[in-house]
């Protein structure tokens, strides 16, 4: 087991946890990130890098990826290790001197991190698909048709595409799919979304267009 003094440990690699790393590193301090995925970015890098995003103030465009991309250069001046496909399994107090608590962090890799701060930018969690619960095994459809994210557009260019969901991402993938795809079908459970009203409008607008 490796044992390592860190100024600030950092659960998530995440935009969040990017952003963090530029931060403390005005102040001096060195991070030490964690992530369980296999890559750096946490949901933009993972669920939707060729997503555009349009609401980062003073930036009108930028894909997901680009945005990771960005958090990348931005922390280059300053110091900082990160480990990936690597989940924090624990905290535990280890000590507690004149009132100042160092904190002891299990992975699961069997690593173990000695710190005074801890920066818990964990997001949505660790991910796990939000699956169908009435279809059986959906996952056994997976690579044949059935997906939980989109990675790549081109893999939707020409293709009959159904969307199954009412929030943001089922409107986004509508607009941004409307495109490229042969043609798309959302469907929901009822007349009445949780997104971005906009894009809930630029839906319609399209259903209209047919
Ligand atoms: C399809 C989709 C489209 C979106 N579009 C937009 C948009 O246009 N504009 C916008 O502002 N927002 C958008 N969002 C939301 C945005 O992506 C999130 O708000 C943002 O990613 C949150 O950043 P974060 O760093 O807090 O967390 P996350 O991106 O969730 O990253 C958290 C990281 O922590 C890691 N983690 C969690 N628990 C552990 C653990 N115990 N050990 C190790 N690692 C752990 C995860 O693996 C993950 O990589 C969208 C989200 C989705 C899913």
């Amino acid at each position: 087991m490796t044992k390592k003094d860190v100024d600030i440990l950092i659960v998530g690699a995440g935009p969040v946890g990017l952003f963090t790393v530029f931060e403390a590193g005005l102040l001096g301090l060195k991070c030490h990130l964690i992530d369980n995925l296999d890559k750096i970015g946490g949901q933009c890098a993972e669920l939707y890098p060729e997503k555009p995003i349009y609401d980062i103030p003073g930036v009108p465009f930028q894909t997901a990826q680009q945005h990771v991309d960005a958090l990348i250069e931005q922390i280059k001046p300053f110091e900082y290790e990160i480990s990936l496909n690597e989940r924090v399994d624990s905290i535990s107090e280890d000590s507690n001197e004149n009132n100042i608590t160092q904190w002891r962090v299990a992975t699961s890799d069997g690593q173990e991190f000695i710190t005074k701060n801890i920066f818990i930018a964990a997001g949505a969690g660790s991910f796990e698909p939000r699956r169908p619960p009435n279809i059986e095994n959906p996952d056994a459809l997976m690579e044949n048709g059935v997906s939980y994210a989109v990675q790549s557009k081109k893999r939707y260019e020409n293709k009959d595409v159904i969307i199954f969901g009412g929030g943001d991402s089922a409107l986004d993938w509508t607009v941004e799919l409307a495109d490229i795809a042969k043609s798309i079908s959302l469907v929901h459970r009822r007349d009445a979304f949780r997104g971005a009203q906009h894009t809930e409008a630029q839906m319609r607008e399209l259903v209209k267009q047919g």
